[in-house]
């Protein structure tokens, strides 16, 4: 059975989408079997970030429109993509409520099941939410994205999801303590992870490619691939 994560922010551009797609590549790289699953509906990215030729989406699943199986992709290192289509069309006809048969079909099949997923607090985050194993929330050092942030996880503990651990992404000259003692207060959980600003990522999404892959000396990509190592229960 796949451990189910969902990789989840109050704010738009925190970096959940660059997150939790490398994560996967990098478990994945572990030997994982690993699905990202594009579960922001609306905006989706992930087919992008992976440069992928889509035809059949997430959205046509949701739709009962194809089988899931017509819909998964294969990136670096084998991960395998379950990506959302781009166009409003699809998003109209998409039902966020046939996830979990999605997921009941797919969960023998991978040892770590991550869904990236739109901001905000809306069906198409709670459902996600609701249908995980572990929360993983993604934010930036910024007292707007803690305060934000913090409002997913409390949805998420409402729903008795636990929260695996904060990741810091987007730091810009370290994390000071006083900023890491406010996270802790304010959330209650670890941070697992502490990602720098990094212009290797940036050059990475325009090459369409994650970043542990295209760079993997990068200081980005050793602090995803330490998250990914600690998912994996290696680290
Ligand atoms: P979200 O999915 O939360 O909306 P994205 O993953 O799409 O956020 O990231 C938003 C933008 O921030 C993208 O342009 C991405 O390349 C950039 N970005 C994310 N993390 C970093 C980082 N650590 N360093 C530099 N740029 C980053
Ligand atoms: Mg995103």
């Amino acid at each position: 059975m796949a451990s189910i994560y969902t990789f989840a922010s109050g704010k738009g551009g925190t970096g959940k989408t660059t997150v939790s797609a490398n994560v996967a590549t990098a478990l994945a790289g572990m030997g994982r079997r690993v699905l990202i699953i594009d579960t922001d509906l609306g905006m989706a990215n992930v087919g992008l970030f992976f440069s992928l030729n889509i035809n059949k989406t997430l959205h046509d699943v949701l739709a009962g429109d194809v089988d899931v199986r017509e819909a998964i992709y294969e990136g670096p290192y084998g991960v395998k993509i379950l990506p959302a289509g781009y166009t409003i069309k699809g998003y109209q006809k998409a039902n966020i409520k046939m996830l979990e048969k999605v997921l009941d079909q797919l969960n023998r099949e991978f040892d770590f099941i991550i869904m990236d997923t739109p901001s905000g607090i809306n069906p198409n985050i709670i459902i996600p939410l609701k249908l995980s194993h572990y929360v993983i929330v993604v934010m930036n050092p910024e007292i707007t994205s803690i305060t934000d942030s913090l409002k997913t996880a409390t949805i998420a503990r409402g729903y008795d999801v636990p929260i695996s651990g904060v990741i810091v992404n987007r730091i810009e000259n370290g994390l000071s303590q006083n900023l890491r003692n406010k996270i802790n207060e304010s959330s209650g959980v670890d941070i697992i992870g502490e990602i720098p600003a990094d212009v290797a990522i940036q050059k990475s999404l325009s090459l369409q490619k994650p970043v542990v892959c295209n760079y993997p000396t990068s200081a980005a990509s050793f602090s995803l691939k330490r998250i990914a190592a600690q998912m994996a229960g290696i680290e």
